[in-house]
């Protein structure tokens, strides 16, 4: 089976409202020009509805950087799923380290938010991934299937098959220090493993799995020719318009 590639950016809390029109009606005019590759900018929340309506009637889709699970009620500063597609959302990264380790979210409070995304029709990009610690005591298969089977948790494999995973090796985040094409792929290929135990190999050879950490249009192209990488979730050079695109030429 043909996995389509995502290369998805992570625009983190950066840029003005100015800024990111910008670098949506840059990205709108290059990215014509890969058919065969699925792309998503995912702004702050605050900028999800202008960055959508600068993109509309190109292929870029846009996601949210996080969403709560509730529907609606009394959970002052926070946003649901179904405002998040009513404002023109098609992904929500969640679970990224970042919020795991910042501002302590747990595998627990990313199943609930995969869930309601999934309910309200997003998909979601759940991001896992062991700290440098955790690689160098050799436990990071033990920590990613410890995040893969809590944020997972209940979801139905119809629904599996629609999530995007992204390995995000904490160590390789916003360090400049990427894993190895080969450090990716075993990890990719274990957590496909962990789909195929779960739901089958139908579902496990569905389900895209995006490698994230450092990723650049120097990079790009050995890490996107892994065969269990499917895409990139990129932090740093999704900021500006040459670099994405050149990693999105990487993946061609
Ligand atoms: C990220 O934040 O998801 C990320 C991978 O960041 P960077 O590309 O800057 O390492």
């Amino acid at each position: 089976m043909t996995r389509r590639i995502l290369i998805a950016g992570n625009w983190k809390m950066n840029l003005t409202l100015s800024a990111s029109l910008e670098l949506a009606e840059g990205l709108k005019q290059k990215a014509a020009g890969f058919p065969a590759v699925d792309i998503a900018v995912c702004p702050p929340s605050v900028y999800v509805q202008p960055v959508a309506a600068a993109l509309q009637g190109s292929a870029i889709k846009v996601g949210a950087q996080n969403v709560y699970f509730e529907k609606n009620g009394a959970f002052t500063g926070e946003i649901s799923a179904e405002m998040l597609t009513d404002i023109g959302a098609t992904y929500v990264i969640v679970g990224h380290s970042e919020r795991r380790n910042i501002l302590g979210e747990s595998s627990e409070l990313v199943n609930v938010k995969t869930h309601a995304a999934l309910s309200a029709g997003l998909i979601p990009i759940v991001c896992v991934g062991e700290l440098l610690k955790e690689r160098e005591a050799g436990t990071t298969e033990q920590v990613v299937r410890r995040q893969f089977d809590g944020s997972f948790s209940g979801v139905s494999a119809g629904d599996m098959k629609k999530c995007v995973i992204a390995y995000e090796p904490v160590w390789a985040i916003g360090t400049g220090k990427v894993a190895s094409p080969e450090q990716a792929e075993e990890v990719h290929a274990a957590i496909r493993k962990m789909v195929e135990a779960k739901y089958g190999k139908d579902v496990a050879e569905a389900v895209r799995i995006q490698y994230g950490g450092s990723v650049n249009d120097k990079n790009a192209r050995e890490i996107l020719a892994k065969p269990n990488v499917d895409g990139a979730l990129v932090g740093g050079a999704s900021l500006k318009v040459d670099p994405f695109i050149g990693i999105i030429n990487g993946a061609v």
